[in-house]
């Protein structure tokens, strides 16, 4: 089988669709080429505002509106009910101290409660991946992309300006000649094994292992635990983080019954409980946290425990002449962030952009090692707020005000973004913006370095400082003792720090959905 393309996408996950489907919308040739078949389990699961917006953008700008219904809980259901997902309104962090019941007092010293939605129209989702991505590997086809399947490549090399793609698939041989090869094939993907592209270690964070699988039968948080009182939004209908020292749960509810669960772990707490062993070491570690063990009293793995021996990987190269990395290939951090699909989805976007506009030579190969610049220092700024993170999963007031450096630089991120304004906010977490993102790296280098009792409260007061100017959800507001929900006045106040009238923000506030609140403000 011999298959000409203008470019071929390694990996029908949801990455190498949209950047097949974008491609395909520009006119190029793509085939889409996947080792296994569709549907199938893929982690990584919940989506973010900033995810939300970014496959909104990349709908707009290449005129994909079967794309765009993904984009929000509201125009899912409608539209694509046939695709299982989850509903987000936000993020939700408890912090166990183990083998002691959860318990918490007034000011909600044990948990952190970030609103990512005012209501469910135009809530964030948890993909269920095995609809999702065949969903959108479907939509590449039908837009035009070859799709080759259950393919096993074997070689890359370059040939008169062209790069040679051979494997196997249905006992066939098969060689594409493609003029650019898109890597979407997951981290350690076939991109970085046939170049033999080396790992760069982490700098950051501590070595940390996974163990995770889908469940049915957990039940609800607020079902077990109800709050006297009312939360910013339905408590479970989150991306819900158990977080305990040296590591951390998750919880992604589905709207089929299901539910995704799984932790990471430092090398210490894995090794504590064997998590290699799979379902008898997620029994040992729930045995250590027994209000999480309460939620899954009733519950069943619906399919074998996954356990990854190292979470985090990084390629050291992200890019060369005619081939690329999407970031998702490039590198993995943790999901305590849910990082990974606005990461990804931001690479997308600029790697269509520069094919589309770059011919190949010189200029694109220089637009080349700027995305992979790029990419690696979004890692980089990824990498060192999430070891903080861990750094002070045993100390909660300390990792809830660092994480607000996240919640304050998606939240700005995502606003100008709607206002036209990206470049306002230079970089994934604003890294490339000459202030904050420096003060992020020296804020997370104090707090992983374990700061004293009197350099921890000029540490609090620095990461504050940093998150003012950039705050646009009341993120400083202690009166809302670490609940936020979305508010439209927040924005509305905010006008001067965005750069905007209020006559724009209340537009932006119209056309996002959040009116029913700017009212009631
Ligand atoms: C434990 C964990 C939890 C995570 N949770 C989140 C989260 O909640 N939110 C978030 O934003 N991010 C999360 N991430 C990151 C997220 O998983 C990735 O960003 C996302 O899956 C990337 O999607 P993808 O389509 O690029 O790759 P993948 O989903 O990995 O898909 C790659 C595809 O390529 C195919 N493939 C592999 N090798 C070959 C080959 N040689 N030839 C052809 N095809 C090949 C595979 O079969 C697969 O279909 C998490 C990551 C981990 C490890």
């Amino acid at each position: 089988m011999r298959i000409e393309a203008d470019v071929a996408v390694v990996g029908s996950g949801f990455a190498g669709s949209l950047a097949a489907l974008a491609l395909l919308r520009r006119g190029r040739r793509v085939v889409l080429v996947e080792r296994g078949r569709h549907p199938r389990f893929a982690i990584g699961e919940s989506s973010t505002p900033l995810a939300n917006l970014l496959i909104e953008e990349l709908a707009d700008r290449y005129d994909l509106p079967r794309l765009r219904v993904f984009s929000k809980w509201g125009t899912w259901q409608r539209s694509r009910p046939d695709v299982a997902c989850g509903l987000k309104r936000g993020f939700t962090f408890f912090f166990h101290q183990p083998g002691t019941v959860f318990a918490d007092d007034a000011g909600h010293g044990r948990q952190l409660l970030v609103a990512a939605s005012p209501h469910d129209e135009i809530a964030d989702t948890h993909w269920y991946r095995p609809h999702f991505d065949q969903a959108l590997a479907q939509e590449a086809q039908a837009e035009g992309a070859v799709y080759l399947d259950e393919t096993r490549l074997e070689r890359l090399h370059h040939q008169d300006g062209h790069t040679i793609l051979e494997g196997v698939r249905e006992g066939q041989a098969v060689r594409i000649t493609a003029g650019f090869v898109i890597d979407a094939s997951g981290p350690r993907g076939f991109v970085q094994r046939a170049l033999g592209l080396t790992e760069a270690p982490c700098r950051w964070l501590p070595p940390t292992q996974g163990l995770y699988t889908h469940f049915e039968g957990v039940e609800r948080w607020d079902g077990l635990r109800p709050s006297p009182e009312i939360p910013p939004y339905p408590i479970d209908d989150a991306a819900v983080h158990h977080v305990f020292p040296g590591g951390w749960i998750w919880m992604l509810r589905f709207n089929n019954g299901l539910t995704s669960a799984g932790a990471a772990l430092t090398d210490p707490v894995a090794a504590a409980i064997g998590a290699a062993d799979g379902a008898a070491a997620w029994s040992r570690l729930l045995a250590t946290l027994p209000s999480v063990a309460d939620q899954f009293r009733s519950a069943r793995a619906v399919l074998p425990f996954v356990h990854a021996p190292r979470v985090a990987l990084r390629s050291a190269r992200v890019a060369g002449p005619g081939w690329a990395l999407l970031p998702s290939a490039a590198g993995v951090i943790d999901p305590l962030l849910s990082t990974g699909f606005p990461l990804t989805l931001l690479g997308i976007l600029r790697l269509v952009d520069l094919l589309v506009r770059t011919p190949a030579g010189l200029e694109r190969d220089a637009a080349l090692v700027a995305y992979e610049q790029t990419t690696l220092a979004e890692l980089d700024a990824t990498e060192r707020l999430v070891a903080a993170l861990y750094a002070t999963m045993d100390d909660p007031p300390l990792f809830k005000r660092l994480s607000l450096l996240y919640f304050a630089a998606a939240s700005y991120s995502e606003t100008v973004r709607r206002l036209g304004r990206p470049e306002r906010a230079p970089g994934f977490l604003l890294c490339a913006h000459p202030v904050f993102g420096p003060e992020v790296v020296a804020c997370a280098a104090a707090a992983a370095a374990g700061p004293g009792h009197s350099a921890r409260r000029a540490l609090e007061e620095r990461i504050d400082r940093a998150i003012e100017p950039f705050d646009t959800a009341g993120l400083l507001d202690r009166e809302r003792r670490d609940w936020y929900p979305v508010l439209a006045g927040d924005l509305v106040a905010s006008t001067a720090k965005l750069g905007a009238t209020p006559a724009e923000i209340l537009r932006l506030l119209e056309r996002s959905g959040m009116v029913p609140v700017a009212r009631s403000v």
